[in-house]
């Protein structure tokens, strides 16, 4: 898988050039909060960097790079439900790459999630921010006998999970009331990089999981390769979107603290190489000789780069899977 398949490098830019309007529209930094580390809760952290006026912090415990202060879940919610940049994301960036999107991402993550319940049984299983309901529809496919649920909050993408049969609460997983305790299995992709209270978060996907439910997530390692070689310039590293990068040490310790065992932590990132490549080609991003000199490796040295990225739990993309003990 390549990076511009999934995301076109010139619609990504002018994405993130309507993200910086919208950042000057929607945020007063003067009502930002400041808080503990959003992983372990430590209060002690060191200064990184400032990107758009968010300041970013790791944690002097469990080293999660963090926003902080951060902005109030209001303005958070109100930021994600009608900015320009949010209607742009829908429309012009995601729309015109959802097959392939469909075929890169959502079939693997379906037939990597489908081993999880038995051919012929009946589960209850919930996508938390299920967007365009590209997941569920592969998993159903894979193992038609479970109930699905979308839990979305946007109204057009949830009429769109509605439309093709799937049962649907439109509105944010904190608000769900009548389903605790119903749930085999929560899936979250992508997600916990844009949580205002990731501890919260999880204390109701808890309450909505079964006695030994499973959630799993996909979410940005803040210790993967290409953000530690990028760092500030990467552009996972996107305020006002993405406030937590745990790491696998560190999403694991919050997972336990919040009633979870820890199944399986890891990074099946493909991206990396190819992000860091592509700012070093297409946008003169200097990250030091060696890594130029990789950029001129054949395609054979650079899928051998990115297979031991992954195996050594080194990329940026973290997967994880637990299970509900408490
Ligand atoms: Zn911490």
């Amino acid at each position: 898988m390549k990076e511009e398949e999934i995301r076109k490098r010139e619609v990504f830019n002018k994405y993130l050039e309507l993200v910086e309007e919208d950042v000057k529209t929607f945020f007063d930094f003067s009502r930002f909060e400041v808080g503990p580390c959003p992983a372990c809760g430590d209060k002690r952290s060191v200064e990184q960097f400032k990107k758009l006026g968010f300041n970013y912090v790791s944690c002097k415990n469990c080293n999660t790079l963090f926003v902080n202060p951060r902005p109030p879940f209001s303005v958070l919610d109100e930021f994600y439900s009608r900015s320009p940049s949010t209607n742009f994301w829908v429309n012009e960036f995601f729309k015109p790459v959802a097959q392939i999107r469909r075929e890169k991402i959502f079939k693997p993550r379906a037939q990597d999630v489908a081993p999880m319940i038995p051919a012929t049984s009946h589960l209850n299983v919930g996508d938390i921010g299920a967007g365009f309901g590209l997941f569920l529809e592969e998993l159903r496919k894979l193992r038609p006998d479970s109930t699905y649920y979308a839990i979305e909050p946007s109204v057009e993408m949830a009429g769109i999970c509605r439309s093709l049969g799937l049962e649907v609460r439109q509105q944010s997983v904190e608000d769900v009331k009548d389903l605790d305790g119903s749930f085999d299995i929560l899936t979250a992709f992508e997600l916990f990089e844009h949580l205002h209270n990731p501890s919260l978060f999880l204390k109701k996907i808890n309450g909505l999981l079964k006695p030994g439910g499973h959630l799993v997530l996909t979410t940005l390692n803040g210790e993967g390769f290409d953000i530690l070689l990028l760092w500030e310039r990467s552009k996972s590293v996107s305020p006002p979107h993405h406030l937590n990068f745990f790491n696998t040490g560190s999403i694991a310790g919050l997972m336990k603290n919040n009633g979870f065992e820890i199944i399986s932590v890891t990074t099946p990132g493909k991206l990396d190489w190819d992000i860091v490549d592509g700012m070093i080609k297409k946008e003169k991003a200097s990250t030091g000789k060696l890594w130029d000199k990789v950029a001129l490796l054949d395609e054979k040295a650079k899928s051998a780069l990115q297979k031991w990225i992954s195996e050594s739990n080194m990329s940026s993309h973290m997967r994880v899977v637990a299970r509900k003990v408490k």
